[in-house]
């Protein structure tokens, strides 16, 4: 069985020193935690803290991802972090197309697809987020909402054999508490599955995301084609985060 993706989201939450003395406090228990075969483990902290999160966790299966990519490859784009900078910077993965990159970011469905090629390249794995807003959530447009995320991402990565992982997160259900009924999200992920097979030629994964918690984390069970999620506010604590895991996985 594939092991379930769990992706902590430290947002900017943690400063570097933060971040340190989280991995450092929590370090034999995240040793075993990453070693368990049933579950694959990533934090994505800022920026600054990759490095040497990167270099503190080498002894563990901790995987460390980046919270953004730029959607060029290299050049005068000031502010910006290219995929070749994070793989050595020592990421396997990379959160792209974040709901909060693209409200506050002006980042596009096209940037999000250059930068997840660009990671494709390096060998780093895009974790891909899309997901519709409350109005169109309440519009009944998700479904068209996710397809026009998904297509300029879906012809860029078509001739790629890399492996990728798709968010789905509601952008109504980010921080808000509030999570999808069962049903809905299982109709969903057939829809995204749906796309991806007809598509991608490499493995994928589609995970969840949006107030995923100790308290919400049982109602995700059975959702066919679930590989995992995101967690934003509960994966800054490492007791909560790990019951997390240990009732999702
Ligand atoms: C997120 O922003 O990616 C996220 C999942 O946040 P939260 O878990 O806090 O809703």
């Amino acid at each position: 069985m594939q092991p379930t993706l769990f992706i902590a989201n430290w947002k900017m939450q943690k400063s570097v020193t933060q971040s340190v003395e989280f991995c450092s406090a929590h370090f034999e228990s995240l040793k075993v935690l990453s070693a368990d075969t049933a579950i694959d483990l990533v934090i994505c902290p800022s920026f600054p803290a990759l490095l040497i999160l990167n270099e503190m966790l080498a002894d563990t299966m901790v995987h460390i991802g980046a919270q953004h990519c730029s959607p060029h490859e290299s050049g005068a784009y000031t502010g910006q972090v290219s995929a070749e900078s994070l793989k050595e910077a020592g990421c396997t993965y990379s959160i792209v197309g974040h709901s909060e990159q693209r409200m506050y970011n002006g980042v596009t469905d096209q940037d999000v697809a250059n930068a997840a090629n660009h990671l494709c390249q390096n060998k780093i794995e895009p974790i891909i987020c899309i997901g519709e807003t409350k109005q169109e959530f309440e519009n009944n447009t998700a479904f068209s909402v996710l397809e026009k995320q998904l297509d300029p991402v879906l012809s860029i990565l078509k001739n790629t054999n890399q492996p990728i992982t798709i968010a789905y997160e509601p952008v109504w259900a980010i921080g808000t508490g509030t999570v999808p009924e069962n049903d809905y999200l299982t109709t969903v992920f057939k829809h995204i599955s749906a796309l991806l097979t007809k598509v991608h030629s490499g493995p994928w994964r589609i995970v969840y995301g949006g107030s995923v918690s100790e308290e919400t984390i049982a109602a995700f069970k059975n959702i066919p084609a679930l590989s995992g999620f995101l967690i934003g506010g509960a994966s800054l604590d490492f007791k909560k985060f790990e019951k997390i895991v240990s009732l999702g996985k």
